[in-house]
């Protein structure tokens, strides 16, 4: 779909990247440490700083201790903690339960794994957690829950009581939870992100993972992490020493500088998303597409059924030719084994709202002047 806007001069609304890049003193912070001579390897856990940096982000958020030297590791983005923690900890035939729709790299890596991926869908218009779902996606050969909130594409951020529900089922049948909390600062409207660690009986069992390209808008850095309990920690480090061995020395460096010296920088930033998502949310429902407005990431996801369209990716292929915007199809972030019928997503759509005010008002604009009704496209 970005290659899609490139080729036709579309406002790309696909892809969740920002169009401003983070804070300019983490920038030079990271020119700094090139200069000063951080360009060998880092040590394989990460630069000590950035450990460090990490564990007291997580005490002063959240009031989660962590040991630097043993229960946090610095991953080359969250997408490398995803692919280590899967690896590390799912054997040949174990289960793994996740929320669905799923960031795609989650499929792939159990996948990978030789692991068998048991789905816990979030419907439409809610995209609230199913407990009795996830209970029955839960069995004796379940290995871990896999969890994402705030959740893309859906936006869901997970209340306490449902957290306290996945934890119940976790705590029950022993199993060890890995939440991916890439969007923890990006929740809106007075919601707050509350990582599943921190209710009780979990920290022993939860590895959380995050990064600092959503929080900081500089997802081309690659930057993430991995917290828990030494043992968790130690399988995510164990798979990381043959995929990257280590991560990208300087850029380790300035995200130490952001954490501890930037830290209001992300609130900042979701007060700003915040009221980019009300322009992008009224804009679409001006036009009679029902938009569900997320608590939380920066996406938002219309049900185009209302214009008449009934395969999302039909809809995304023709609205840059019909409205010089494009989105993406949200049924390739449900099950892959799912029929086109049958797959839940197909009458959805994603936007990304990380854009610059101006470029949501051309989109929105663009939308409201173009000819959307489906019925020819169906
Ligand atoms: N998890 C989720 C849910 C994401 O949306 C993304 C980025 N799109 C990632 C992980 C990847 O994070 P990173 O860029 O730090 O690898």
């Amino acid at each position: 779909m970005s290659a899609l806007a490139v080729a036709t001069g579309a406002v790309n609304l696909g892809q969740g990247f920002p169009d401003v890049d983070g804070p300019g003193s983490v920038l030079e912070r990271a020119a700094a440490a090139m200069r000063a001579g951080a360009n060998q390897y880092a040590p394989g856990p990460g630069v000590p700083a950035l450990r460090e940096a990490i564990a007291r982000h997580q005490q002063r958020c959240y009031g989660l201790a962590w040991d630097p030297a043993t229960e946090v590791v610095v991953t080359t983005g969250a997408t490398e903690a995803i692919a280590a923690a899967i690896l590390g900890l799912v054997e040949p035939g174990d289960e793994v339960a996740l929320l669905e729709p799923y960031y795609d790299s989650y499929p792939a890596m159990i996948r990978m794994a030789g692991g068998v991926r048991r789905p816990v869908t979030l419907r439409a218009p809610d995209f609230r957690l199913d407990v009795d779902a996830l209970r029955a996606a839960v069995g004796p050969r379940t290995r871990l829950i896999l969890l994402n909130t705030p959740h893309n594409p859906t936006g869901t951020v997970l209340t306490r009581a449902e957290l306290e529900a996945v934890a119940a089922v976790a705590i029950e049948h022993d199993l060890i939870v890995v939440t991916d909390e890439v969007y923890e600062h990006l929740a809106f409207d007075g919601a707050t992100h509350t990582p599943i660690a921190t209710l009780p009986g979990m920290r022993e069992r939860t590895l959380t993972l995050s990064s600092l390209g959503k929080s900081y808008s500089l997802t081309g850095w690659k930057v993430g992490w991995a917290t828990g309990p030494a043992h968790l920690v130690g399988a995510v480090l164990a798979a990381k020493q043959w995929l990257t061995f280590t991560s990208g020395a300087p850029l380790q460096v300035a995200a130490a500088y952001a954490l501890d010296e930037e830290a209001a920088w992300p609130r900042q930033l979701a007060a700003d998303l915040e009221q980019r998502r009300d322009l992008l949310c009224d804009g679409l429902a001006a036009i009679g597409l029902p938009t569900v407005r997320p608590a939380g990431t920066y996406f938002a996801i219309s049900d185009i059924g209302a214009l008449g369209w009934a395969d999302g990716n039909a809809f995304c292929r023709a609205l840059p030719a019909r409205a010089g915007v494009v989105a993406i199809p949200v049924q390739g972030f449900y099950d892959p084994d799912r029929s086109a019928e049958e797959n839940p997503g197909r009458q959805l759509v994603r936007w990304a709202f990380c854009k610059r005010p101006e470029v949501l008002a051309d989109a929105v604009e663009r939308l409201a002047r173009a000819d959307l009704s489906g019925a020819a496209g169906r």
